[in-house]
């Protein structure tokens, strides 16, 4: 883990957030490559939510709601986390986090504890000039809420029939007790999230579903399937309105499997909350079985920094000669690297600027360009970075128009036409 924080600060994926003032606990700034990533899986995951179904649309709710979501929504009450301190040193702990408690009580023998509180995770903050509890409301620490208040305007304004779903990607927040293990537990992530609104009866079906769907995804963006499981929590460990959460559990290196996605039946919890806390009907009409409900909700949500963290950990290989991180091609930052044999030969670098050109323009993926160093250090570099393909120029190229281009897995080298370059490439993207 610590060669893979190393090598996306080296490399300019992940940054420490703050870094300049000495750091801030549980941020992490992403840089220009940790950027290509996560538009790069945000895609993805928006294409097989979104654009490749008929029964989902999009959303981008505000990240300030009225604070009355959130007393409705219960994380005013009970979002919280349980919260112990140590009397010695006072350092704070989730007193379920079983693990940490126990490594301290192997650093200090004979701790004092404190009593089990609960720690609210919401951050606060102040509408306006005036910080009182008239004007108080919370940075959301999910997206979801957000759907559930714009639902009746969604049904409204769209053609949206049930079954369908309300995606929505964006910032929340938790003031979370502790935080660590690079990307995994932070005060402040990106979430993927997906309510999917169900007649009650076929609520099961839909969850069965979306288990599957998602478990799938995560397989065909490259993630091993010996390192990931679904898991059917216990009753004791959902929450009390919930008809039945799974995980998706990913083998992390400091955690034998634990969570990475939660996907929930949540049955009809949220929307008849907001419904009593607004006062307004959030039930839904059926024209097609002449019925009024209030939907169930089957819920995946994942957050960015999580769903990289298991996508660069699973791409990590240490070779006799080489880093490299094999990320699947769609997920790969830069999808291919142009080089000149030569960096001190015009020639060369001409034609190899000319076909970085025609490929930065023409084909649909991040394209780069280096003549710096010999090639060996070229290809090492887009090996540690995941690049998929290398294409050099050399002299052949001069006199026959084709280039090199070497595959980071294996990487066998091929014979191709610059002529039939961007089939080849959308093929092998594909
Ligand atoms: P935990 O039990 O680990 O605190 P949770 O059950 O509260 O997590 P959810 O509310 O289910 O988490 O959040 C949905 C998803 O958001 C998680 O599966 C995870 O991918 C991501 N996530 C939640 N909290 C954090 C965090 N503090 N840092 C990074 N990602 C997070």
């Amino acid at each position: 883990m610590d060669k893979l924080v190393a090598l996306c600060k080296r490399r300019g994926f992940i940054f420490p957030g703050s870094e300049l003032y000495g750091g801030l606990n549980g941020t992490w700034d992403l840089g220009p490559l940790g950027v290509l990533l996560a538009q790069n899986i945000k895609h993805e995951w928006w294409k097989s939510v979104v654009l490749k179904r008929e029964d989902v649309v999009g959303l981008d709710s505000s990240i300030l709601h009225h604070p009355k979501v959130w007393e409705a929504s219960g994380h005013v009450a009970s979002f919280t986390d349980p919260l112990i301190e140590c009397k010695v040193c006072h350092e704070r702990f989730r007193a379920d986090h079983k693990d940490q408690i126990a490594k301290h009580e192997k650093a200090h023998p004979n701790p004092a504890w404190t009593d089990i509180k609960s720690f609210n995770l919401m951050f606060k903050t102040f509408l306006g000039p005036i910080d009182d509890e008239k004007n108080k409301t919370y940075l959301r620490p999910e997206t979801a809420q957000g759907i559930f208040i714009n639902f009746k305007n969604v049904v409204e304004t769209s053609r949206v029939k049930i079954p369908f779903g309300i995606a929505q990607i964006g910032k929340g927040f938790r003031n979370e007790i502790t935080t660590g293990n690079f990307l995994f537990r932070v005060r402040e992530f990106e979430m993927m999230e997906l309510e999917f609104f169900v007649k009650p009866g076929t609520d099961k079906k839909w969850h069965d579903l979306w288990k599957q769907e998602r478990y799938n995804w995560w397989l065909r963006l490259g993630i091993r399937k010996e390192n990931i499981k679904l898991v059917d929590l216990p009753r004791e460990d959902i929450a009390h309105y919930s008809k039945g959460t799974t995980e998706v559990w990913y083998n992390w290196p400091f955690m034998s499997f634990g969570e990475l996605e939660g996907i929930a039946n949540r049955g009809d919890y949220d929307l008849s909350q907001q419904a009593k806390y607004s006062g307004r009907d959030l039930s839904y009409f059926d024209q097609k079985d002449n019925e009024r409900y209030i939907p169930y909700v089957i819920e995946p949500s994942v957050g960015i920094g999580r769903a990289m963290l298991a996508f660069l950990i699973d791409a990590y290989y240490e070779e006799e000669k080489r880093v490299v991180l094999r990320l699947h091609p769609k997920l790969s930052p830069i999808k291919i690297a142009v080089f000149p044999l030569l960096g001190n030969k015009n020639e060369l670098i001409t034609k190899a600027k000319d076909l970085y050109k025609t490929l930065k323009t023409s084909f649909e993926g991040e394209v780069a360009f280096d003549d710096r160093g010999n090639i060996g250090k070229r290809y090492l570099y887009q090996d540690e970075i995941g690049t998929p393909w290398c294409v050099t120029v050399d002299f052949d190229t001069l006199k026959d128009n084709t280039v090199t281009v070497r595959d980071r897995n294996s990487t066998k080298q091929e014979r191709v036409a610059i002529g039939d370059m961007l089939t080849f490439f959308t093929r092998l993207l594909q």
